[in-house]
């Protein structure tokens, strides 16, 4: 038996996925970056990504880059978040590149840089309208400059990030303001502007809808290779497989219940207490997987079974004509959410198909 809960995560739709939409951008003229963030760092997903032609790997976290050099990825790696001052001398000696915003940070990279005796590339982060992370447009020459005054630091190149606070669409008017900006960095300094990246898997929209692609020439992809939909919309892609990664879990307990609690109601393990109507008899199953393991709400379930709640270590399913007895597995495809919280969770084993280890308990 292998153990539950599990995710069980098929490396040949994941290379599927990452093939089809680097052949597809490649037609634009867009290359991909492999963001890994969502993986917790997973070698054979980030070796996955590589055989299927990404250009370069790009995660949020300086221990999940770590994990892969150590796991003997050889590729460039971008850090995607600007690096925190305290982890500067981690970054200039993990990765190739990172993203920024601010230039005292960069600064503490280009003296760690220095006494690592490497060179550190930078691509600056460009505020165009979802306020998470970027440069004002204004002040971007400004920082430029000055990013090139610094010893041992490369200016890479520029960037955005749309759709993650704010759910601002990338469209050809912000997009038209990044290259825009590239084009008047490379006129006013007389340097030449080696990335572009646009964005995430909220371009993808924009990038393959036949629009002027201008100068973008760099994506950073994650949730669209693993799950198989872009994140406007959350729709899937065609051609893309949206299973390539599922979880799944035990029943421990299956009974008959009444659908409505009694007793007096307050507060539940995570805050108010749902409206419950009474619906009388209702089949109910646990499964052993909780909020620790899960975001309950990015669950998808078979048809023909709901997503009731959860709390910490119990996830409450309601099933009309299907039975569930204990011991039974089910399993659910993921949100990009339930995703994240299911690979950080160390109860949670992972197992990749094909196999590329043998599991413990085999
Ligand atoms: C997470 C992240 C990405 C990847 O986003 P997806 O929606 O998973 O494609 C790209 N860029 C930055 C800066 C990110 O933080």
């Amino acid at each position: 038996m292998m153990s539950a809960p599990r995710l069980e995560i098929d490396l040949r739709k994941i290379y599927h996925n990452a093939r089809t939409l680097v052949e597809r951008l490649a037609m634009r003229g867009i290359s991909v970056t492999g963001v890994t963030k969502a993986t917790l760092g997973s070698a054979e997903i980030a070796a996955t990504l590589l055989e299927a032609g990404v250009k370069r790997l790009g995660d949020s976290r300086i221990e999940n880059i770590e994990a892969m050099r150590l796991a003997q990825i050889v590729a460039a790696m971008t850090l995607i978040r600007s690096p925190m001052l305290s982890q500067a001398k981690r970054v200039v000696l993990s990765t190739d590149v990172s993203c920024n915003t601010e230039i005292e940070v960069i600064k503490k990279l280009s003296l760690e840089a220095q006494k690592a005796g490497r060179n550190h590339g930078v691509i600056l982060m460009v505020e165009l309208g979802d306020l998470r992370e970027g440069i004002m447009p204004d002040d971007l020459l400004d920082c430029v400059r000055k990013t090139l005054s610094l010893p041992n630091i490369d200016f890479k190149g520029i960037g955005t990030n749309l759709a993650c606070r704010s759910g601002v669409s990338p469209d050809n008017k912000n997009m038209a303001r990044l290259s825009a900006l590239a084009s008047s960095i490379e006129a006013t300094l007389d340097l030449s502007v080696e990335i572009v990246s646009g964005g995430n898997s909220a371009n993808l929209e924009w990038a393959l809808s036949g629009a002027e692609i201008g100068r973008v020439n760099d994506l950073r992809l994650g949730e669209a290779i693993l799950l198989g939909c872009e994140t406007l919309h959350r729709q899937p892609i065609d051609g893309l497989h949206t299973d390539a990664i599922t979880l799944c879990a035990e029943v421990i307990e299956a009974k008959t219940k009444p659908s409505k609690p009694s007793g007096t109601i307050a507060q539940t393990a995570f805050g108010e207490a749902p409206e419950v109507t009474d619906r009388g008899m209702v089949t109910q199953a646990i499964l052993a997987l909780g909020q620790q393991d899960i975001d309950p709400s990015g669950l998808q379930a078979p048809t023909g079974i709901d997503v009731m709640g959860a709390s910490s270590d119990h996830l409450i399913l309601e099933s009309d004509s299907l039975k569930l007895s204990v011991g039974a597995e089910v399993i659910f495809q993921l949100n990009y959410s339930a995703l994240v919280r299911a690979m950080t969770s160390p109860f949670v084993s992972k197992v990749m198909k094909p196999a590329t280890t043998v599991p413990s308990d085999f």
